[in-house]
C-alpha cells in the first residue's frame, strides 16, 4: 500500500493542488490521510474541505477545523487566526461544517496513531522538543504516531529510554522498522519551517519507507486571494518565507 500523508493544508487549495499533481508524478497513493487544520488563515475553505472529500481523504480534526464550527472558543486563538476563523464560518456551507463536525480526534489505522497535536491533547499540544515527544510516547498504542500541528517536518524516535529527533528531507527516506517512531510530515498550506515549498510525506508499506517531499506552487496566487478576501496581510506575507 501506498499512502500520502498531508496536514495543515489551512484552505490553501492551490498549494494543495499542487501537491496532489506532485503526488500522481510519482505514481499517486491508494489512501490519503489528513492530519487535521483542513481550514484557517488561508482563502479557499470550501474548495479544500470538496477536494479531501471527493478523494475520500481519511481525515482527522485540528483546532482550527473545531474553531470554525465553533467546538472551541476563538479565545484560544491569535488574533489573525481568529479572525480568519470567523471569516471561514461564513464560507461553510452547511455540508462543509458538517463534514467538519464528523471528524474524530485520532484515529489508528494500519499501524499508525494519526493526530493533530499529540496523543495525549489531540488538538492542542505541540511536539515540537524532545520532551514533549518522550512525555507522548507512552500514550501512543500503535507502532508508529503522525502528527501535524506545529507545520515543521521531523521525526522522533524511542530507542530505550532515550527520544532523538531525526530531521526529514526529501534525499533521505526513513525505513520504518522496529524502532517507535513519532513522524510529523509538515504543513501543505503554511509550513514554517523557512522553506516556503508546501511540505507531504508518503509511506510504502512494501518498502517501509517513509519520505518527505517538498512542492513548488504559485505562492503569489494565494496571497492575493487573501488580499482580496480581507484576510489579514501578515497571512499572505509569511507564506512567502515559510514562517
Ligand atoms: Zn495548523
Amino acid at each position: 500500500m501506498r499512502y500520502a500523508i498531508l496536514s495543515d493544508i489551512h484552505s490553501n487549495a492551490v498549494a494543495l493542488m499542487a501537491v496532489l499533481e506532485d503526488l500522481e508524478r510519482r505514481g499517486g497513493a491508494d489512501e490519503l490521510w489528513c492530519l487535521g487544520d483542513i481550514v484557517g488563515y488561508g482563502p479557499d475553505p470550501h474548495r479544500c474541505i470538496e477536494l479531501l472529500r471527493r478523494l475520500k481523504c481519511v481525515c482527522i480534526s485540528g483546532n482550527h477545523d473545531l474553531g470554525a464550527i465553533e467546538e472551541v472558543s476563538l479565545a484560544s486563538f491569535n488574533p489573525d487566526g481568529a479572525q480568519a476563523i470567523r471569516w471561514t464560518m461564513r464560507q461553510l456551507s452547511a455540508e462543509d461544517a458538517s463534514f467538519l463536525s464528523r471528524l474524530p480526534p485520532t484515529l489508528e489505522k494500519d499501524g499508525f496513531t494519526l493526530v493533530h497535536g499529540s496523543p495525549r491533547q489531540p488538538a492542542w499540544e505541540y511536539i515540537i522538543s524532545l520532551s514533549s515527544a518522550q512525555e507522548n510516547f507512552p500514550c501512543i498504542q500503535t507502532p508508529y504516531c503522525l502528527v501535524g500541528h506545529t507545520h515543521i517536518p521531523i521525526a522522533f524516535k524511542k530507542e530505550g529510554a532515550s527520544v532523538s529527533a531525526i530531521p526529514l528531507s526529501e534525499s533521505i527516506g526513513q525505513v520504518l522498522g522496529k524502532t517507535p517512531l513519532i513522524l510529523n510530515p509538515g504543513s501543505v498550506g503554511q509550513p514554517r519551517d523557512n522553506d516556503p515549498r508546501a511540505s507531504y510525506a508518503t509511506y510504502d508499506s512494501g518498502s517501509g519507507i517513509f519520505r518527505l517531499h517538498r512542492v513548488v506552487y504559485d505562492v503569489k496566487a494565494v496571497q492575493e486571494r487573501i488580499f482580496n478576501a480581507g484576510l489579514p496581510m501578515r497571512l499572505a506575507t509569511r507564506l512567502e518565507h515559510g514562517v
